[in-house]
Formats: structure tokens, sequence, C-alpha cells
């Protein structure tokens, strides 16, 4: 028998959930049921602005709809960038991190000009252009107030943790971790202090979340995740990873295919019992 498992939801408030949502609501209901375990529920609205309360609202619904029921309080992330703001700062104190004050269209054009650029699982990769900034053009850039973002300097990272590191995916076994596939990240953006890389490691380990369920779409960012944890020294979760769920054409569920919301289906008459099944978990 499986430990008892703490499990987490971790849904962003940024538009209804549809069947891919609840696929991966269940796979951690279920996990935490499974062991005798807990399951927690977490809203990533700290894009404020993308996030919106009555998206927020709408996934309680359709979560209790389905015959969830999860822990409170419900941690909101927009109500912990002090947790963030910690975690940023004893990076920054290791010397783990870089101001970044290039604007998007800057770094496209970076990259446009260099005959190769590295590509990561979201695209090309930083250039690295303000990790070479001296320290005197940087103090000067910071005490004019200039806007920006912090960097992870991957390097210095890897450099820091010294050896291999692994992460443990169920049904595959230990992987072992590239944390520099995407780069010299963002972990804090210019107008909030976190990113979602930084949120998740801090809140996974915040809430002891022992097994991670989410979509196959976020196994890369894992790798990073392996790393972070290893700097800020938490706990390490277990991983499972699922397939996305696909429509008749193949296509990947979008918050945008308003047609796959669990609110529709609802509306449409559908029991919670038939849009479990639909989202692979038949009772
Ligand atoms: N908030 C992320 C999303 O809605 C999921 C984060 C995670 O499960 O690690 O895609």
């Amino acid at each position: 028998m499986a430990p008892p498992h703490v499990t987490r939801f971790a849904p962003s408030p940024t538009g209804h959930l549809h069947l891919g949502h609840a696929h991966s609501a269940l796979a951690g209901f279920r996990a935490a049921r499974e062991t005798g375990g807990r399951f927690l529920l977490r809203i990533e609205d700290i894009d404020l602005g993308r996030a919106r309360p009555e998206y927020e609202t709408a996934i309680f619904e359709d979560l209790a709809w389905l015959g969830l029921a999860w822990e409170e309080p419900v941690r909101r992330q927009s109500e912990h960038f002090d947790d963030y703001r910690a975690a940023l700062a004893r990076l920054a104190a290791a010397g783990l991190l870089y101001p970044c004050f290039c604007t998007r269209a800057e770094i496209q054009a970076e990259i446009a000009r260099a005959p190769s650029a590295p590509q990561g699982p979201d695209g090309p990769l930083y250039p690295g252009t303000c990790r070479a900034l001296t320290g005197d053009e940087r103090d000067r850039r910071l005490a004019r107030g200039e806007p920006h973002a912090l960097r992870l300097d991957v390097a210095r990272a890897r450099a820091r943790i010294g050896s291999d590191l692994t992460f443990e995916e169920e049904g595959r076994g230990p992987v072992l971790a590239r944390p520099a596939l995407f780069g010299d990240v963002v972990l804090a953006r210019r107008d909030f202090p976190a990113s979602y890389h930084l949120a998740v490691v801090v809140d996974d380990a915040l809430q002891a979340v022992s097994l991670v369920t989410r979509g196959e779409d976020l196994f890369p960012a894992t790798h990073l995740h392996r790393l972070l944890q290893a700097l800020l020294d938490v706990p390490v979760p277990r991983y499972r990873h699922h397939a996305l769920l696909r429509d008749d054409a193949g296509r990947r569920l979008a918050k945008r295919d308003g047609a796959r919301a669990i609110r529709e289906l609802r509306r449409l008459g559908l029991s919670p019992a038939e849009v479990r099944r639909r989202a692979g978990f038949p009772d």
C-alpha cells in the first residue's frame, strides 16, 4: 500500500475549467483518497492581470459539482507574495539572481541577431544580455529605478549544487534533471515578485505536497523545479504527469474551447458521473 499522499490541484483562475482540468483534479483527488491522504486545492493567481475572481468562484462550483472535496482554507498565491519574496531573497543572497532590464522586444531582436539561438521548451532561450552587465552598470540602472525582472543564473546555480539531480516520475523511475532546459528563467517578473516556477516550488514545499499530479505539458518544467528545490533546500515530491486529454480532432483541450467547459457540459444536462467518465475517471 502506497504511503498516504498529499496531492493538490492548482488551477489558474483565467478561464473556466474544461475536461482536461477535471482529469487533473480527479487524478490528484483519487490518488489522495486511495492512500488515505489529503487533497488540496490551490489557486494560482499570481498573474493579477489575468486572474478573475469570477473564474475562481466557478472553479469551486465546478469541482464541488464533480464531487471533489478539498481542505480549507484554500491557498491563494496572491496572498503569499511574502513567501516568494523570502525565497527570492535566499537565492539573491547566494548570488544566483541578476536583474534583467530587457523588454520582450529587445530580447526578440537579440535572438534574431544570433546565428543559432538555443531553444527551450517555451521557445528560444534568453540570450543572457543582462547577465553580462558590469556591476556598475547594473547598480546605475537599479538606482535609476529601471523596471526589471530577476533571472536565475542557471550555470551558477548548477555549479552551486555541484552534483546531478534526479526526480521520481511514477512509472518511469528516477529521471535525471536537466535544469538548464529553460536557460536563465525569470523568477520574479517586472510586475510582480514571483513567477509560476518559483511559486509552485515554494507552495508545494510549504503545503507538504508529496505527489504532484499534473499534465505532461509541465513535465519539462519539473527539470527546473528540481533545481529550485535543491537551491531552496526543500523536500522533493514524487511526480505523476498524465497524458493530456484531446478533442476528437486530436487537439489539446484549451480554456478557449468553451464547448468542453465543465459548466457547459453541466448545462447540457450531463451528470457529474458522466463528466467524470469523459474525463477518464469512471466510477
Ligand atoms: N497553475 C498551473 C496551470 O493551471 C498548474 C500548475 C501545476 O500543476 O504545477 O496550468
